[in-house]
């Protein structure tokens, strides 16, 4: 039988009728004046929680004053304003503010946490057992990048419940309606540095393997051990280091439990999913913590950044409804398993203990759990009504658990939390009572251009998709009993002669994948020809059916995306993400150039005074030449030969000669959209021979070109010189290498800075332009840093990126190979390697990552691009030595600043000499419209590709100007 909403309504006003606060709300003094001001006011209240966030990093009372400033500045309160001024006028004033600050926000922060460290943890606990709370204890700490630093969690976690174990008398309650008294809640994330979807089944043993001395030891002693549930990417991870767990044989006894959050929308099927499969028992050993979720603003925005339906559910209604659902489900299962209903909404709670009495349940088959620190009152409410509540009990020193406190203080202080409508704003009961009622919301925010939508990341998390990603790559390798043929395209004719340039599989480098032409010089006539007889077809189209073209050629590849992505893991060793961030960047190339098009298209209106029209027109150049670089085979030729083609230029796309397959797509997708056939010419060849040969063609007006700095400097020169016949002056469109830096300033997030780091420098094994070869950071935290990037480097997979967790795969070919090793080896005396990989396979063109300190600043380390897995490591003084540092290249295409000062973030970004900066996150993966691209410099001229300017590039301008005026009379006058 269900609950009755008068029933519910009457157990609500029990609960709430015991009196007191909650945690925060309750604090007194500053602290206290501190949250008040931020309940009123959201700016500052994000404001001083990013304050609190950065405060364990500030060494000194200057540094705490000036961040004091920085963030709280003219939005603090009068009287806090008053306070700093007269802090900063006395002496010894800026240090009466640090002690301050520091007072509470560790005042703050003790609302949270039940102890300090791990040896206080059995007084905390014992403390709440005396008000008949049972505990499960959760261990605080920075994120795990590091085997170590996990191998330390785990100890100290195991050591945790030991110390319980040791003290269970004096936490045992009276009474027959609880658990066990000892219980523990672990991070999944935090027992593997390799966590990640796509290392799945690598975390999934590696986690399990970690995992099993303590669940032994939890089984021996009867404790609860629970999987904590983190973000939606760890999901079905953990849920498989769960099954794995239960259907462990030495662990058969294994109090286990597992975390469901009812905010996500496939919630409720996998509940049910869950209990099918769970056995009958009547001692059942499955513990069930039901949460809403407490990750729901990162969830909403990673998704909307990929442009896809967040996995949770954006109306807070429709998690209520979805969590009052599942208590009836988890109440009629307790043959199968303990729920334990986590919830501080005076509702959810009230729904739990009227479904129970309306099933007439025991007690002892279901608790309350509520974390340490909020809504005290209804604990103790719903501990009076005789039902078992535990405390998820945070242990941990308070300033590196400050991630835990920012996140606890946005969950107690946001406008749609219970706690601070109850305890805060003392909103009406009747109000707090009523039944959820969701809203249809939808959260996509308007886009610039209206219309325009980055594609998603294909959904790698979801192991069915990464099942067919993996199916796609067996397919076409069995499909490779012979090297794939890539002929020369002209129109219909195809040209491939005995002369073959061999695309060889980086990661197998005797497996040759593709064939390709190799034709001579001749046939660069005859391509431009046969791409100049397309130009009046070209013309004859609108601007709104060629951006019609190119949007049926983003459906193409849309439609093929796995097989492209697999053609790259083979040709050009791409990892799977990467490969994948490909083809959706050439995706969005090409959708986002439509609608420049578009809008070109309607750009024709100048002044015109009374009797004169004058009209601004675009005309295409004439025939495009399409020179791009190996190393986004498909993203970059797709890009420079889609905005040739909108703008109505004939196009030859000349491929690397490592990548022509990949390439190839780009043909198909064309000739799928409807170009007319020829418009495109598809021509493998070299470099040297056809590249050149097409750029000194008479007849080639736009040469597009992204590649090394000394090819484009040649292709620059030779474009200058005019020869026989031609009559355009060659335009050279070039973008360019780079030789990139981070700053990593004093008091960076390095939770966040090293694996931005890693990414940037050794993603793709570093072989991107805006790869990071540089890192200076402050001498204040240089040590610290450095220990721990060699330490996270370590955990990097290296190998051939058929397997889906490999981060740095072999580079491009041998000669690149030998190249960068040569560098190596040839490193100045001064220069030190803090880290090089020990192992890397033996076939396949590897080059082992490493890591130099101490490169002077001529070496070729420091100065030029390396194109591979190095990277250099500076020490500055202080910002503006940094700056100095990061600046001191030719090259000027990206940069990074890791820092959480805002007013370093502003003088490290108004000094950067880049085409992209980049605030607190990796310096590589441009998106089209959201981050044009481009460096200046010796980094390449021209607009920047993916921006608003680049199709003006591929067009002359017209102006037309007419007098309207005849025999005196204007027709638009009068
Ligand atoms: P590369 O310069 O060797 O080759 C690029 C293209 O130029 C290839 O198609 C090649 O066949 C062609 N080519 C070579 N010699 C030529 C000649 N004499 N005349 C005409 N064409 C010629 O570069 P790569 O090794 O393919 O790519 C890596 C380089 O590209 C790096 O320097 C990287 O920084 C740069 N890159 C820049 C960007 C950017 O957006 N700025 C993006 C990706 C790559």
């Amino acid at each position: 039988m269900a609950a009755t909403q008068s029933r519910i309504e009457a157990i609500g006003r029990e609960l709430a009728s015991v009196e007191g606060t909650s945690g925060v709300f309750g604090l007194e003094g500053l602290a206290g004046r501190v949250m008040a001001a931020a309940l009123e006011d959201p700016v500052f209240r994000a404001n001083l929680f990013q304050l609190v966030d950065v405060f364990p990093t500030l060494a000194s009372p200057d540094d705490v004053a000036r961040h004091l400033r920085e963030y709280l500045g003219s939005r603090s309160p009068a009287w806090m304003r008053a306070g700093e001024r007269l802090a900063e006028r006395v002496a010894a004033g800026r240090w009466l503010l640090e002690r301050l600050t520091r007072e509470n926000i560790l005042e703050m922060a003790r609302q949270f946490i039940v102890a300090e460290n791990p040896r206080k943890v059995v007084e905390g606990v014992a403390r709440l057992a005396a008000h008949g709370y049972t505990a499960t204890v959760d261990l605080l700490g920075e994120r795990v990048l590091t085997q170590l630093e996990s191998q330390r969690y785990l100890t100290a976690i195991t050591d945790i419940h030991e110390r319980l174990v040791r003290a269970r008398d004096v936490l045992t309650l009276r009474g027959p309606l609880l658990g066990p008294p000892v219980s523990i809640s672990v991070k999944p994330s935090a027992l593997s540095a390799r966590w990640s979807a796509l290392a799945h089944d690598v975390v999934v043993d590696d986690v399990v393997q970690r995992l099993e001395p303590l669940a032994k030891a939890a089984q021996a002693e009867g404790s609860v051990l629970f999987l904590d549930m983190e973000h939606y990417d760890t999901y079905e991870t953990t849920l498989a280091v769960f099954w794995r767990l239960l259907e462990h044989p030495g662990l058969a006894e294994l109090q286990l439990g597992v975390v469901l959050q009812a905010y996500l929308r496939r919630h409720l099927d996998e509940l049910d999913a869950l209990l099918a499969r769970l056995p009958r028992s009547h001692r059942p050993r499955i513990w069930i913590r039901l949460v809403k979720g407490a990750y729901w603003d990162t969830e909403v925005a990673q998704a909307l950044t990929e442009s896809v339906e967040p996995p949770v559910f954006l109306d807070k209604a429709a998690t209520d409804r979805s969590y009052e659902r599942s208590v009836g489900l988890l109440l009629d299962a307790t043959d199968r398993v303990h729920p334990a209903f986590a919830s501080h909404n005076l509702r959810s709670l009230a729904v739990v203990l009227a479904e129970a009495e309306a099933r007439e349940l025991d007690p002892e088959r279901f608790e309350i759990q509520m974390l340490y620190g909020m809504a005290e009152p209804l604990a103790s409410a719903v501990r009076r009504r005789g039902n078992a509540v535990r405390i998820y009990a945070p242990v941990g020193e308070l300033l590196p658990g400050m991630s835990y406190l920012v996140r606890r203080l946005l969950e107690n202080t946001s406008n749609s939390s219970f706690v601070r409508q109850r305890f805060g704003e003392h909103e009406r009961l009747d109000d707090l009572l009523a039944p959820p009622h969701p809203r249809p919301t939808s959260v996509m925010p308007p886009t610039i251009p209206p219309g325009y939508r980055h594609t998603p990341q294909t959904q790698y998390r979801l192991q069915e998709v990464r099942r067919r990603q993996a199916e796609a790559i067996a397919t076409l390798e069995c499909e490779l009993t012979h090297p794939v043929e890539v002929p020369a395209r002209l129109g219909a004719h195809r040209v491939i002669d005995d002369a073959r340039i061999e695309s060889r599989n980086p990661a197998r480098r005797a497996q040759v994948v593709a064939l390709a032409a190799d034709p001579d010089t001749d046939l660069v006539d005859e391509a431009v020809a046969c791409a100049a007889k397309q130009a009046p077809a070209l013309l004859s189209l609108d601007w709104e059916q060629r951006a019609a073209i190119l949007e049926r050629a983003a459906e193409y590849l849309q439609r093929h995306r796995a097989r492209i992505v697999a053609t790259e893991i083979l040709e050009a060793a791409k990892p799977w993400v990467e490969a994948d961030n490909d083809v959706g960047e050439a995706e969005d190339f090409l959708r986002y150039y439509a609608i420049m098009a578009r809008r070109l298209a309607r750009a024709d209106r100048l002044d015109s005074p009374p009797g004169e029209r004058n009209r601004l027109r675009y005309r295409p150049r004439g025939v495009c030449a399409v020179v791009p670089p190996w190393n986004f085979p498909l993203a970059i030729p797709m890009g420079m030969t889609a905005a040739a083609l909108v703008t109505a230029n004939p196009t030859i796309l000349k491929p690397a000669e490592q990548t022509p397959w990949t390439a190839s797509w780009i043909l198909e997708a064309f000739e799928a959209a409807g170009l007319p056939s020829g418009a495109l010419v598809f021509l493998p060849g070299r470099g040297e021979t056809v590249g050149r040969a097409l750029v000194e063609h008479p007849e080639v007006a736009t040469i597009a070109f992204t590649g090394s700095k000394a090819v484009g400097l040649e292709i620059v020169a030779r474009a200058s010189q005019l020869r026989t016949g031609q009559r355009e002056l060659k335009r050279v469109i070039a973008e360019l290498g780079g030789k990139n830096a981070i700053i990593v300033d004093a008091d960076a997030d390095l939770d966040q800075a090293i694996p931005g780091v890693l990414t940037s420098a050794f993603g793709f094994a570093g072989q991107k332009c805006s790869a990071a070869s540089r890192v200076i950071v402050h001498e204040r935290i240089a040590d610290a840093f450095l220990a721990r990037l060699v330490a996270a480097a370590q955990e990097l997979p290296i190998g051939d990126p058929r397997s889906p967790h490999v981060v740095i795969p072999p580079v491009i070919d041998d000669e690149a190979q030998q190249r960068i090793l040569g560098v190596l080896e040839d490193l100045p005396s001064k220069a030190r390697i803090a880290w090089q990989a020990s192992e890397v396979p033996a076939e396949g063109s590897y080059v082992p990552p490493t890591i130099i300190t101490d490169a002077p600043r001529s070496s070729a380390v420091w100065r030029e691009e390396i194109f591979g897995p190095v990277l250099a490591v500076a020490v500055a003084a202080d910002l503006d030595h940094a700056i100095e540092l990061a600046n001191d290249s030719d090259y000027a295409l990206t940069q990074g600043i890791y820092s959480r000062s805002p007013g370093s973030i502003e003088r490290a970004t108004s000094a950067a000499r880049a085409g992209n900066i980049y605030v607190n996150r990796p310096i590589t993966g441009a998106i089209p419209g959201r981050h044009p691209f481009g460096g200046f410099g010796h980094s390449g001229v021209g607009f920047k590709a993916g921006g608003p300017s680049y199709l003006l590039q591929f067009l002359d301008q017209q102006v037309v100007s007419e007098n309207l005026i005849r025999q005196g009379f204007s027709p638009d006058i009068g």
